[in-house]
């Protein structure tokens, strides 16, 4: 009998069963493997404080974000005071996983299949990977980590058979030489319409390779054809192509994450990415680690109310961050005049202050109001087109 079997060994599956094994419990976590994340790999310096992530783990350090306008424009913002960490979500998750392993889960290969409850006791059936038969775990909880298309949240919680998505596509290429149009210790963030007609495309450096790639939630955009175009506008056309792949990316958390009894979602599972950028890492790990202290609450109590604190302490915590990221995205993503005067407003010293300390430190600045207050007026000023786009 385990205290919780974990559905999913990404960040969010890892970091939950590593957390509840260290509070005491006895976990199981199952992850189908054999597939590698498709993933840019970005991590602000909060996921790797608060979740311990080894210096080793980073293939890259990178130390500026270039925002790039439809017309060509760029802006450079200089990450101050620290770097954004790049990882290889085909050494990473492994490395997570087999963090929690050592600490004492029981790390399983398969793939979930159903719940199954008889007579008060709850089951988890799953088709183990070396011999193909189903196997039966009995626990007294599950955590849901079994990301975007989580069949735990489409069979268990209520909305998680409709979570809306972007979906992601990249190209894992050969990283050229450091030149004037790459750069390995720099993110390029491309909006523009022809590339991605409602979210972004990225060039991200992994050291010996890249990602480049975009997102999109509009059917029938040609992601392979923006990519190639954004390869050739970045000057990374005859690079050797290691990998494509791409993946959904959700839209919105879900407004519910429990399903009232013995199951509780964490990350792309329970629709938790950032909106306007797409992060998901940390806020898996976050979504990971609040679920396993739900789940610790739910089995010292006997309460499955205690369940819905994932929810709430992940929502008390970030709900702001969410609200004025989707904002940014609403107002900004809309059209190339909108995303002109997006990156005009890059410029703003204010605007890279607080978008960066959102990014990196998850937090909104609270210290200084006059700043809020500026940028809000930019931020209408642009809007509206009172302040043109060329004269930033
Ligand atoms: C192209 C692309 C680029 C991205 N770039 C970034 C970025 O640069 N930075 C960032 O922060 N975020 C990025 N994201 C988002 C990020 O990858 C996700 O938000 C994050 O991986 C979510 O973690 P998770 O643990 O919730 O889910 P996942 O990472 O999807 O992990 C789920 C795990 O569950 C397992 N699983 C699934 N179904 C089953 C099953 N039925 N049985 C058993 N196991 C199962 C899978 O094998 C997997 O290991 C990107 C996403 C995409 C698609």
């Amino acid at each position: 009998m385990y205290d919780v079997v974990v559905i999913g060994g990404g960040p969010s599956g890892a970091t939950a069963a590593h957390d509840l094994v260290m509070s005491g419990h006895k976990v199981a976590m199952i992850d189908r493997d054999g597939r590698i994340k498709p993933c840019g790999g970005a991590i602000p310096p909060r996921a790797i404080s608060d979740f311990d992530i080894p210096d080793a783990q980073l293939i890259a350090k990178v130390n500026t974000a270039r925002m790039i306008s439809p017309t060509g424009r760029a802006v450079d913002i200089p990450i101050e005071n620290g770097f954004v960490g790049m990882v290889d979500r085909k050494d990473f998750d492994p490395f997570l996983r087999d963090r929690a392993v050592a600490a004492g889960a029981t790390g399983l290969t398969g793939t979930f299949r159903r719940i199954n409850r008889t007579a008060g006791q709850t089951n988890v059936i799953y088709r183990d990977k070396a011999s193909g038969k189903e196997m039966s775990l009995q626990t007294k909880l599950v955590i849901g980590a079994d990301g975007a298309k989580s069949a735990v949240a489409k069979a268990e919680v209520p909305g998680g058979e409709k979570i809306n998505y972007v979906i992601a596509y990249h190209e894992i290429i050969e990283a050229p030489a450091a030149s004037n149009v790459y750069d390995p210790l720099r993110c390029d963030v491309i909006y523009d319409g022809k590339i991605s007609p409602d979210f972004y495309g990225w060039v991200f450096p992994h050291g010996a390779s890249c990602s480049v790639g975009m997102g999109t939630g509009i059917d029938g955009v040609d992601l392979k054809q923006a990519t190639a175009d954004l390869r050739a506008a970045s000057g990374l056309t005859g690079c050797k192509t290691l990998r494509r792949e791409g993946a959904p990316i959700p839209l919105r958390p879900m407004d519910k994450w429990d399903n009232g009894h013995d199951v509780v979602l964490a990350g792309d599972a329970a629709g938790v990415v950032a909106p306007s950028s797409g992060e998901g890492i940390y806020y898996a790990m976050m979504g990971g680690r609040l679920a396993a202290t739900a789940a610790s609450a739910c089995l010292a109590s006997g309460r499955a109310k205690d369940l819905t604190l994932a929810r709430k302490l992940f929502m008390g915590e970030h709900k702001n961050v969410f609200k004025v990221l989707g904002a940014m995205q609403n107002a900004y993503y809309r059209s190339d005049d909108r995303r002109e005067r997006f990156v005009s407003l890059c410029h703003d010293v204010d605007v890279q202050r607080l978008t960066f300390e959102a990014y990196m430190n998850k937090k909104l600045v609270a210290a200084k109001p006059l700043a809020h207050l500026k940028i809000g007026v930019k931020n209408l000023a642009h809007l509206t087109g009172i302040v043109s786009a060329t004269r930033v």
